[in-house]
């Protein structure tokens, strides 16, 4: 099997309800670049490549990524997926979300030429499910438990509260959410660098009689002194997520043990073999991790759910929904039921391209 061709095209998908916040800003939907590689004996695999601005991304940027890289693969076994990713890395540094959107693709030819699952290619699965954790945009406490509500009475036990930074206020956002879901829903907090390190501590040690279980990065990426002293600080595991963007800083987050956990996102970490090697380093280290916010197309939390299910370590609830609340999804084939998603059928990530 080599690769015969590739195309690129754009995958704009928007927001199914209201306005969605977070300390970041305001999204109005995803922009992102479906990576379609198509091999001589007729295997086609997709990718998904995510512009995601705060995290450094571009729709720009993304395509001109792929347009650079892409035309490396024709000719290509997509079974020698190590020589071409080094290959990649060799030709353009960093570029993680085109090279995740590069690296799923082939691994989808690779399925499809052999007619199994995904996960098959990640070494098997512990479990055929896993549970969603759904994240609750910033609003006011009143809004944001209103909202907890409605995702708890369609089955969700999992949820994540987005803060923005203003400690009294934050507070009054965890608070009004737990009193709203009761004891037997974990909480997660997300402040997407928004605090201070004091401001963080602060908050924190203010939440935790709300029983949160962990917060992802409080503080501001590179500030890796501030992130360990918060850790150090507070009886909550912390969580690098906008910090983790690389195998480089992973490595750098679990040597020094500067988190407790480490948010596995494809997009960020450049694809399914670079985040299941993060995922080695972390149980080497007895570091946790979580499957972080997939926010795309259904193709990307796919793919991300048959990595899942195959890791050993997998405690926490997975941000694998995101989906459900965006519009003019190009792929179709899993839902999320009962707060749970289960590996589709079929062969590859299972889904069906239906180009909508
Ligand atoms: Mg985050």
């Amino acid at each position: 099997m080599k690769v015969a061709s590739f195309d690129l095209t754009p995958c704009i998908m928007g927001n199914a309800g209201a306005e969605w916040k977070t300390a970041i800003g305001t999204r109005t939907g995803r922009e992102a670049w479906l990576v379609r590689l198509a091999a001589d004996s007729g295997e086609v695999g997709y990718g998904y490549a995510p512009a995601t601005t705060h995290l450094g991304s571009t729709f720009g940027g993304v395509e001109a990524e792929l347009k650079l890289l892409a035309p490396r693969l024709v000719g290509r076994d997509p079974f020698d997926i190590e020589p071409i990713l080094t290959d990649l890395d060799h030709r353009l540094t960093g570029a993680a979300a085109a090279k995740s959107g590069i690296d799923s693709a082939l691994h989808e030819l690779m399925a499809q030429n052999l007619g199994v699952p995904l996960y098959k290619l990640l070494g098997g699965k512990f479990r055929d499910s896993v549970p969603i954790l759904r994240i609750l945009a910033t609003k006011s406490p009143h809004q944001m438990a209103e909202d907890a509500a409605g995702l708890v009475a369609q089955g969700y036990r999992y949820l994540k509260v987005k803060v923005d930074g203003a400690v009294d206020t934050d507070v009054a956002r965890v608070k009004a959410v737990r009193e709203r879901v009761g004891p037997d829903i974990q909480l997660t907090i997300d402040a997407n660098e928004s605090y201070t390190t004091k401001d963080a501590i602060l908050a924190i040690t203010r939440m935790v009689d709300y029983g949160i279980v962990l917060v992802e990065q409080p503080v501001k990426a590179r500030d890796l002194k501030g992130l360990k002293l918060v850790t150090d600080s507070v009886p909550v595991n912390i969580e690098a997520d906008e910090s983790a963007m690389s195998v480089e800083d992973v490595h750098i987050l679990i040597s020094d043990r500067i988190v407790d956990a480490i948010s596995l996102r494809l997009p960020n970490l450049g694809g399914l073999r670079r985040t299941l090697a993060v995922a080695r380093m972390c149980e080497a280290a007895a570091i946790g991790y979580r499957m972080g916010a997939a926010v795309g197309s259904r193709l990307l939390a796919a793919q991300s759910l048959h990595l899942a299910v195959g890791l050993p370590n997998l405690t926490f609830g997975c941000e694998l929904g995101e989906f459900d609340r965006l519009t003019m999804d190009p792929f179709g084939g899993m839902e999320i039921v009962d707060g749970t998603l289960s590996l589709p059928d079929g062969i590859g990530s299972g889904l069906k391209f239906t180009g909508a």
